[in-house]
């Protein structure tokens, strides 16, 4: 089978968040294009064996990633999702009644996790210039608090704390508190503001970074994510490893993406530049959009997400009436502005 007999419907290098006849799915901060061809003929390969279990516990594939980003197996947990891995760091080096601090708004899986695992989740709120305050959630730290989240870019908006800023903070929190680097979307950040999180995990044992296939990588529907730190603090996140719990396509699937890494910074350059394209059109509008790193916007407004919503477009809305919103398709871009465009 190749890979074009899956969908012969879907050209693969064209985006898709148009939900037939339903407006745009804009809501979930996904990749707009399918997986790429030779990642889908991978996965067509592993299918063919789908009756057999993958590994008991996974050590392939931290492999593969540690090969990749440069450390040893060892430091590299894996699991279902960024989500998967967070809840399992929780799991890990949680007790019932701590706290995990993050700032507000955010990813939404944090506060839900939280409550799943049973601990209290303190929400730090954004600084005036809209950016995670790294300095006010350092001094939050209690004997009570054993895990504090800083993600980069931050979800919703898409900003990003400055090297020295994180490093300062790393610095201030004690080394019994896990800090989770949340780079969820780290592979749409330029190069001028990219930082060495290798090296920061080499000075800080208690940080884990925390990463995905879901995004840059196109590969949300098959739940892969990882993250890496010291290997004596991912081997107790690894303690809670699900048997089985990660699939056999994930492993052919990250190889062949890995392979494919020119195509796929084409098409986060596309996202991207699409990303440019729209915040400035917005601006020109009038609409409050801050500069994002990531493969989203966020659109500052008290009608913005009623807007957009009302136009068929599906968004992540905020209580405010703002709005997150998945770039790097086109038609949704024209959607996008169009809709807003009206009184
Ligand atoms: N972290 C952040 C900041 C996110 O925005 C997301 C998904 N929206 C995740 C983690 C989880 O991603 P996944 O579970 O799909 O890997």
């Amino acid at each position: 089978m190749t890979a074009e007999m899956l969908d012969p419907t879907i050209p693969f290098d064209a985006t898709h968040t148009a939900l037939p006849g339903r407006g745009f799915e804009l809501g979930l901060s996904e990749n707009p294009f399918p997986p790429l061809p030779s990642v889908l003929k991978a996965l067509n390969n592993v299918m063919a064996h789908a009756n057999r279990y993958p590994e008991f516990l996974p050590e392939r594939l931290p492999r593969v990633i540690a090969n990749r980003i440069g450390v040893m197996p060892d430091q590299v947990v894996v699991g279902s999702g960024a989500t998967g891995v967070a809840m399992q760091i929780m799991q890990a080096v949680m007790k019932a009644g701590e706290r995990i601090v993050f700032a507000m708004p955010n990813f939404d899986g944090y506060p839900i996790m939280a409550s799943i695992v049973g601990v209290r989740a303190t929400p730090v709120p954004m600084d005036t210039a809209g950016r995670q305050d790294l300095r006010r959630m350092a001094l939050t730290v209690d004997r009570k608090t054993s895990v504090m989240v800083v993600c980069r870019p931050h979800n919703p908006t898409g900003t990003l704390v400055t090297a020295t800023e994180l490093e300062q903070f790393l610095n201030a929190i004690p080394r019994r508190v896990v800090v989770i680097l949340d780079e969820a979307y780290v592979e749409f950040v330029n190069d001028a503001n990219a930082i060495d999180a290798r090296a920061l995990v080499e000075r800080h044992p208690n940080l884990l970074v925390l990463r995905t296939f879901s995004k840059a990588h196109g590969l949300a529907g098959l739940r892969i994510g990882y993250a890496f730190g010291s290997h004596e603090l991912v081997e107790r996140v690894r303690r809670w490893q699900l048997p089985f719990g990660v699939n056999s396509a994930a492993v052919a699937a990250v190889t062949a993406s890995y392979a494919a890494e020119h195509e796929l910074q084409d098409r986060v350059a596309r996202i991207t530049s699409e990303r440019e394209y729209l915040r400035n059109a917005l601006l020109r509008m009038g609409v409050r959009v801050p500069r994002s790193f990531a493969n989203f916007l966020y659109l500052k407004g008290p009608d913005i997400a009623p807007k957009l919503t009302r136009a068929g477009i599906t968004v992540k809305a905020y209580p405010d009436g703002s709005a997150r919103i998945a770039v790097g398709d086109p038609a949704a871009s024209r959607a996008v502005l169009e809709a807003l465009s009206h009184a």
